[in-house]
């Protein structure tokens, strides 16, 4: 199970550099997560200012 990026996403970036295997873009509005990249680690929930990454 993947995580997600939900609508409170504020394209701040933060989560994109933490991500171990690259799996956060920069998507229309908001940052998206490859579902079939994510290892479900929870780095970009950590470092979220707004706790969009949903795991
Ligand atoms: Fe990347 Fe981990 Fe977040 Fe998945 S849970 S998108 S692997 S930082
Ligand atoms: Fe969006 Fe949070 Fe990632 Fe910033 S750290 S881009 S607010 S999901």
């Amino acid at each position: 199970m993947a995580y997600t990026i939900n609508e409170d996403c504020i394209s701040c970036g933060a989560c994109e550099a933490e991500c171990p295997v690259n799996a956060i873009s920069e998507g229309d509005g908001k940052y998206v997560i490859d579902a079939a990249t994510c290892i479900d680690c929870g780095a970009c929930a950590g470092v979220c200012p707004v706790d969009a990454p949903q795991g």
